[in-house]
C-alpha cells in the first residue's frame, strides 16, 4: 500500500511526470473507453514495487485568490496521506517564494520527500539545479520529465521508502466501502454496526493510521476500512475531491474487497469508473452497490436496465456482483456483506490442478487457438499460481503466438466453470 503524491507549483511539469510514471499499454487501451482522460491518479510499477501515483495538479483551484491556499493545503493533505512525496520544482525559474513555502511545510511533515528538479535538459542546467539544495530537503534529483532522463535514478531511490512487508498480524477479511460523498457510506456503516462507535478499533501497528471497524455478527467476521467516519474538513472547498480521492485510494489499497457504492439517482460517473479501474488494476475483489434504490420508480425491467448500464460502463471486467440497496429502508444491507464475503472467498480460491486440467483441456481441444502462419499452439498443462489474487499459467509450445482474443476466451471459460465473480484474474502463457 504505497501512495506517492506529486506536489509543486503549477506548470513545473507534474502531469508530464505523472503520465510518464503511469503510462502503460493498459492505460492506452483504457483511453479508448474515454475514462482516463480526467485521471489524476494511476498505478505505476518499478522493479516489482507497485504504487499509486497522485498528481495534485489535477486538483487546481479555479479562482486566483484561493489558488495558493489550495496548493498549501494539498501539500498538508499529501503529508498526512501519502507514503512518500515528490516535490517538483523547475530549473528554469529557480527557487520561487511558493517553492520556499511548500518546502517549509514539507520540512515540518514527517514523510519522506524527494526534491525533483524538472526541465534539466543540458549540462548548464545541471549546475543551475544546485540552488535547490537551499530548500533544506536534502538530496535533489534532476530529471527531464519530457525525455525521461533521470527518472530511473529517481525511482530507484523512491522505492527505498516503501514498506512492502505486510505489517498486519490480523488475517480477517478487509472490506472498504468507497464512493463519492453522500452516496450513503456512513449510513450503511451505521446500519451495520449501529451508532456505537465503541466498536471502532484503530489497530495499533497497522499500515499508517487507518481506522478499522471490527464486525462480528450473524456469522460474519471481518474488518471494515473506515473512510466515511474520518471525514475531515478542508478549508479550501476545491480540495474536497482531492482529499476524498486520497482517502479512497488508501482504503482501496488496504482492502481485500472494494465495495463501490453509487447513488441510484446520480448513476455511475467517471470518478466511480476510475475507482473501479484502480481496484481492478490493484487486483482487488470488487462489487458494486447501487444505494437509494427506494428513490427510483421501478418496473420489472429497471434492475436489468441498471445492471446492463453499469456493466457496459465498467467493461471489459463485467463479472462483478451488483446489489441494489436502500439503507434507509434497511433493504439488502446484509446482502452486501454476504456478497463481499463471497467475493473475498472467490479471490482466495485455489483450483486443484487436476480439476483445472480436466475442465479446461477438453475446452481448449474443442476451441484451439487459431493457427498463425501455419504454426499451431498446443496448450499442454494449466496450473494456478500462488498469489493474493487468482493467476493461471498455461504451459504451451509457442506462448508468443497467443493473442488478446484467446486470452479473453480462456478467461471467460475459467469464469464460467469456476466462479470468480468480483475478482480480476490473470493469465500467463509460459513455454513448456
Ligand atoms: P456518505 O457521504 O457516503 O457517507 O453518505 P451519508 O451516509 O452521509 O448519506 C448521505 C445522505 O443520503 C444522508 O442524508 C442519508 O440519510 C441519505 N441516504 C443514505 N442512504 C440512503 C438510501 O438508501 N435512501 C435514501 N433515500 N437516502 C439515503
Amino acid at each position: 500500500s504505497n501512495i506517492v503524491a506529486i506536489v509543486g507549483r503549477p506548470n513545473v511539469g507534474k502531469s508530464t511526470l505523472f503520465n510518464r510514471l503511469t503510462e502503460t499499454r493498459k492505460a492506452i487501451v483504457d483511453d479508448f473507453s474515454g475514462v482516463t482522460r480526467d485521471r489524476h491518479y494511476g498505478v505505476s510499477e518499478w522493479t516489482h514495487h507497485s504504487f499509486t501515483v497522485v498528481d495534485t495538479g489535477g486538483y487546481v483551484a479555479n479562482s486566483e485568490d484561493v489558488f495558493e491556499a489550495a496548493i498549501r493545503e494539498q501539500v498538508i493533505i499529501a503529508i498526512e496521506e501519502a507514503t512518500a512525496i515528490l516535490f517538483m520544482v523547475d530549473v528554469t525559474t529557480g527557487v520561487t517564494d511558493l517553492d520556499d513555502e511548500i518546502a517549509a511545510l514539507l520540512r515540518r511533515g514527517k514523510k519522506p520527500v524527494m526534491v525533483v528538479v524538472n526541465k534539466v535538459d543540458n549540462n548548464a542546467q545541471q549546475s543551475d539545479a544546485a540552488v535547490f539544495y537551499s530548500l533544506g530537503l536534502g538530496e535533489i534529483y534532476n530529471i527531464s520529465s519530457m525525455t525521461g532522463s533521470g527518472t530511473g535514478e529517481l525511482l530507484d531511490e523512491l522505492v527505498k521508502h516503501f514498506d512492502d512487508e505486510p505489517v498486519e498480524e490480523n488475517t480477517l477479511p478487509k472490506f472498504a466501502i468507497v464512493g463519492r460523498p453522500n452516496v450513503g457510506k456512513s449510513s450503511i456503516i451505521n446500519a451495520l454496526i449501529g451508532k456505537d462507535r465503541n466498536i471502532v478499533t484503530p489497530i495499533a501497528g497497522t499500515t499508517r493510521d487507518s481506522i478499522y471497524i471490527h464486525y462480528n455478527q450473524y456469522g460474519h467476521d471481518f474488518m471494515l476500512v473506515d473512510t466515511a467516519g474520518m471525514r475531515k474538513k478542508t478549508k479550501v472547498k476545491e480540495n474536497i475531491e482531492f482529499y476524498s480521492v486520497m482517502r479512497t485510494i488508501k482504503a482501496l489499497e488496504e482492502a481485500d474487497v472494494v465495495i463501490l457504492m453509487i447513488d441510484a439517482v446520480e448513476g455511475i460517473e467517471s470518478q466511480d469508473i476510475n475507482i473501479f479501474h484502480l481496484a481492478e488494476k490493484n487486483k482487488k475483489g470488487i462489487m458494486v452497490v447501487v444505494n437509494k434504490w427506494d428513490l427510483i420508480e421501478k418496473n420489472n425491467k429497471t434492475t436489468k436496465v441498471f445492471e446492463d448500464m453499469i456493466r457496459q460502463k465498467v467493461a471489459p471486467f463485467t463479472d462483478v456482483p451488483i446489489i441494489f440497496t436502500s439503507v434507509t429502508e434497511k433493504q439488502r444491507v446484509l446482502k452486501v456483506i454476504e456478497t463481499a464475503q463471497k467475493v473475498y472467498d472467490n479471490r482466495k480460491k485455489k483450483i486443484p490442478t487436476s480439476k483445472l486440467n480436466d475442465v479446461m483441456l477438453p475446452i481448449i481441444e474443442s476451441f484451439p487457438p487459431p493457427s498463425i502462419k501455419g504454426k499451431y499452439v498446443k496448450i499442454k498443462y494449466i496450473t494456478q499460481i500462488n498469489g493474493v489474487s487468482p493467476m493461471f499459467a498455461f504451459f504451451c509450445n509457442l506462448p508468443q503466438y497467443l493473442k488478446e482474443g484467446y486470452y479473453r476466451f480462456l478467461e471467460n471459460k475459467l469464469r464460467e466453470n469456476f466462479d470468480f465473480t468480483g475478482v480480476p484474474i490473470q493469465i500467463f502463457f509460459r513455454q513448456k
